[in-house]
């Protein structure tokens, strides 16, 4: 990873637009390409959590103008495929060359996202001071007067991927949400269960400093998976029964002992379904488990049998941004929640690598980074 002058992004269709970047985050996902469990062995920008203003439009451009202030999505969707049509903006069929319906291969992927890897489109991302956006008006959301950037930001990408987690769940009110990872966007799973009129939201982590954040940010009840047994302590709390909902926010990079690291290695695996076998075991029978977290290949040891007796229902996959940002705005707009609390580093976009490296091993009580180029 390192700071390079390129050559100015250009208009290549259209649709697009250039984008002066004023802000942009550092992403949990962006570390599984920095740690090479998605691998991108070319030169890419990276980068999917900007926004910014409007510095060109192309010819085809009619719902933003030059110098309006925008987020953007972070996956690149064109807005009338079939895909796109039903709000899976994921799978767009036609932003992605290695787009396929079989999935989970190199050349059969879902839709394209900003900076995240050739076979994810190959489209450089957001970590810039300028970046070419596709299908501008599906895409762009002019930042209501007297937001601020940090204020909104995170409406690109975790926000509306806690709040996907939470609504694929499809809670009614009442329920006891568990949520493993107090991550960023397991504590906007968090700050999204709450407003989806949750009865109880437990957060569980390995790091206090972590934990802390999702107390006061999210006001949820906390589990150190260190400490403590977290299936033990959520059938403690719920009369023996689970969880109604968990989701999985920490994905295949859990933190997990050398033979775990030995027997994925041996088996072809990219990291592990640790955390996503205890959300299995914490959730109540008949109830859903959603990993929001990223898994990357097959797993060896995937308990279907466990889900089949315990009759759960699974949702995942990348976050339906555009179907849920604009009502996520409003909640932003309107006061109902707040998203910059849990940014602890501001720094140049200069400094970026070195931002990797300490959001990369958790130091300086880091959780969520953002860069202003
Ligand atoms: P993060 O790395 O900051 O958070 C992961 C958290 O999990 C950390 O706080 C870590 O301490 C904790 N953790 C590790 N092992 C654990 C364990 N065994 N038990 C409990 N907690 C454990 O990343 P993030 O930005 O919050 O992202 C979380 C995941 O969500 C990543 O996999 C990321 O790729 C994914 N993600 C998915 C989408 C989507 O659309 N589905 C969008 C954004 C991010
Ligand atoms: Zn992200
Ligand atoms: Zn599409």
């Amino acid at each position: 990873m390192k700071i390079e002058n390129i050559d100015m992004p250009k208009i290549e269709d259209p649709r697009d637009v250039i984008l002066k970047v004023t802000s942009t985050a550092i992403c949990g996902s962006d570390l599984h390409i920095y740690n090479g469990l998605i691998p991108q062995p070319e030169k890419m920008v990276l980068g999917h959590e900007f926004m910014g203003l409007v510095e060109e439009t192309g010819s085809d451009v009619h719902k933003v103008k030059v110098g309006d202030r925008v987020v953007v999505p972070f996956p690149i969707a064109c807005g009338y495929c079939y895909f796109c049509q039903k709000g899976l903006t994921p799978h767009c069929e036609n932003s992605n060359p290695n787009y396929g319906p079989e999935g989970g291969q190199v050349k059969q992927k879902g839709g394209a996202l900003y900076g995240y890897t050739d076979m994810y489109g190959g489209y450089n991302g957001g970590q810039a001071e300028y970046v070419r956006v596709l299908y501008a008006d599906f895409n762009l959301r002019k930042v209501p007067e007297g937001l601020t950037d940090d204020q909104v930001l995170f409406l690109t990408d975790i926000f509306p991927t806690g709040w996907s987690a939470v609504d694929w769940a499809k809670p009614q009110g009442g329920e006891t949400i568990a949520v493993f990872g107090c991550g960023p966007v397991g504590i906007m799973a968090q700050k999204s269960a709450w407003l989806r009129g949750a009865d109880k939201v437990i957060g569980i982590d390995l790091l206090p400093y972590r934990l802390k954040i999702a107390q006061d940010a999210a006001n949820s009840t906390v589990i150190n998976g260190k400490e403590q047994d977290p299936v033990q302590v959520i059938r403690d709390m719920t009369e023996g029964r689970g969880a109604d909902i968990v989701i999985d926010a920490v994905g295949m990079e859990a933190d997990r002992g050398l033979l775990d690291k030995v027997s994925a290695t041996v088996h072809g695996e990219g990291g592990t379904i640790e955390v996503f076998g205890q959300a299995v075991s914490a959730v109540r029978r008949g109830g859903t488990v959603i990993p929001i977290g990223v898994y990357g290949t097959s797993y060896s040891n995937f308990p279907l049998g466990q889900i089949f007796d315990k009759g759960l229902r699974l949702a995942m996959g990348q976050a339906t941004v555009q179907y849920y940002i604009d009502d996520l705005m409003e909640l932003v707009r309107m006061g109902k929640v707040r998203l910059d609390d849990i940014i602890t580093h501001k720094v140049p976009l200069d400094e970026g690598v070195a931002a990797y490296d300490v959001f990369n091993k958790k130091e300086e009580d880091c959780l969520k980074v953002v860069l202003n180029p």
